[in-house]
């Protein structure tokens, strides 16, 4: 029979890859091609010098994403990563500071501060726009708070007036993992510049890559130096440039080579044609979607302009279907992507565990030894920690990248088919 779900033997609803989403081109080649012939892939020393900074493209890219967000500084990393461990040692993040970080996202938002041998201490998220909850980041602030790493979750700010006020009146910093949201919004402010330092991603998986690479973005000058030692083995050089703090100015290498850098500067210049692409794209799939009462569209939170990294969805359990089976039926519905194949059906049952669940945590094991910063905190990394970051991942949320700029009108027709075979045949799933 024709209507037979895919999960019980019947055909798909479409069984052609869905075209690739790939943002580099002839402009990112005619860049490389134009480094590979200089001879310099990366032109940084790692001692006082003019090169220190970086070279040509670096800065070049620099100061492109510095105008591009109206930024005071704009600095390049080789990741967002690195990005968010350079920002814990340049706020002077140290061994016994708590950071609170969110229980939902990429974990590398959480593990930063266990580099300097800070505690991160888990707040619980909003219910409906999924970002870090100011009301749990105020029951979890003591006196050895030092700062609130916040993630602009799927492509939306988080609430900046609650969590500046509160790190005020506190004297905490905010650093943003703003991974997901380049070209977000919060009023007139950019995603990015919501904190006191921000990060960028430009990893394979987000709106605009280099491959890897990470863009922090900040207004202060202090922390913008500290940030441009930590990233090049700062102790080399503090002797001359006469910085007497001298608190983890021990450095890394996080530099950028000259071919990221003009990857990313090229990709800078397409972003806001591909964020108008991601906008067009979420409104086509949330008028089709609009009678499927199952399932909520994203909230945009008030003064904000979200960047829809993924369109992240909530499950109506009131109606009695069990969001996992439905997932399921759907994405046995589906193709994946070109290019991506390997990478399944880009409709996920949640998002990425809870982080708090993650085996370093639960056994309280990050660094190791006797001074593990995990075994000091006064949390219970385990279920129950923050209820509704566990209600939506085990129960309700539903993400999916089926808004990215490659997918047509006639593309998403099929998802929405998917959605609404599964939905007509419910009675059929366990
Ligand atoms: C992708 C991502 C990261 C990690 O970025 P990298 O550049 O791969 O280090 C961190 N946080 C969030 C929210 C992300 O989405």
């Amino acid at each position: 029979m024709r209507n037979t779900l895919a999960i019980h033997g019947g055909p798909k609803v479409r069984e052609t890859l869905f075209p690739a989403h790939v943002t580099v081109g002839a402009e990112e080649k005619a860049a490389v091609m134009k480094v590979m012939d200089s001879g310099i892939l990366s032109n940084y020393l790692g001692a006082y010098h003019e090169n220190f900074m970086g070279g040509a493209q670096v800065r070049e890219c620099e100061a492109r994403w510095a105008e591009r967000f109206g930024a005071k500084h704009a600095l390049a990393m080789n990741s967002n990563t690195s990005g968010l461990i350079a920002a814990m040692g340049a706020i002077g993040v140290v061994p016994g500071d708590e950071v609170i970080v969110t229980a939902y996202s990429m974990s590398a938002s959480a593990v930063a501060p266990l580099f300097y041998g800070a505690t991160p201490i888990f707040a619980d998220v909003e219910p409906e726009t999924f970002c870090i909850d100011p009301e749990s980041i105020a029951a979890a602030i003591t006196p050895r708070t030092k700062a609130i790493l916040v993630v602009d979750l799927f492509g939306l700010p988080f609430d900046v007036q609650k969590i500046r006020a509160l790190a005020k009146k506190h004297g905490l910093k905010i650093i943003e993992d703003a991974a997901q949201a380049p070209g977000a919004m919060m009023g007139q402010e950019y995603a990015g510049l919501l904190g006191d330092i921000g990060v960028f991603s430009l990893n394979y998986h987000k709106h605009i890559h280099s491959g890897e690479g990470g863009i922090l973005l900040t207004n202060d000058d202090d922390l913008a130096h500290r940030l441009s030692l930590i990233r090049n083995h700062a102790e080399n050089v503090t002797a001359q440039t006469g910085v007497t703090n001298l608190t983890n100015m021990i450095g890394h290498n996080f530099r950028m080579t000259e071919i990221e850098a003009a990857i990313a500067d090229s990709q800078l210049q397409k972003l806001d044609g591909l964020l108008q692409a991601r906008w067009d794209r979420v409104a086509y799939f949330e008028k089709k979607m609009a009678g499927f009462d199952a399932l909520a569209v994203p909230k945009v939170r008030g003064g904000a302009v979200h960047a829809y990294y993924q369109h992240a969805c909530l499950w109506n359990t009131q109606l009695g279907v069990d969001r996992n089976a439905f997932v399921n039926a759907v994405r046995a519905e589906l193709p994946s992507f070109e290019l991506r194949e390997k990478e399944g059906v880009k409709l996920g049952a949640g998002y990425v565990k809870p982080i708090y669940l993650l085996p370093v945590f639960a056994n309280r094991v990050s660094i190791g030894g006797q001074y593990d910063p995990l075994k000091s905190s006064w949390q219970n990394y385990s279920r129950g920690l923050c209820p509704v970051v566990e209600d939506l991942h085990f129960n309700r949320l539903i993400t999916h990248e089926f808004i990215v700029p490659s997918m047509t009108d006639a593309d998403i027709d099929d998802v929405v088919h998917a959605f609404e075979k599964v939905w007509d045949q419910r009675t059929h799933l366990a």
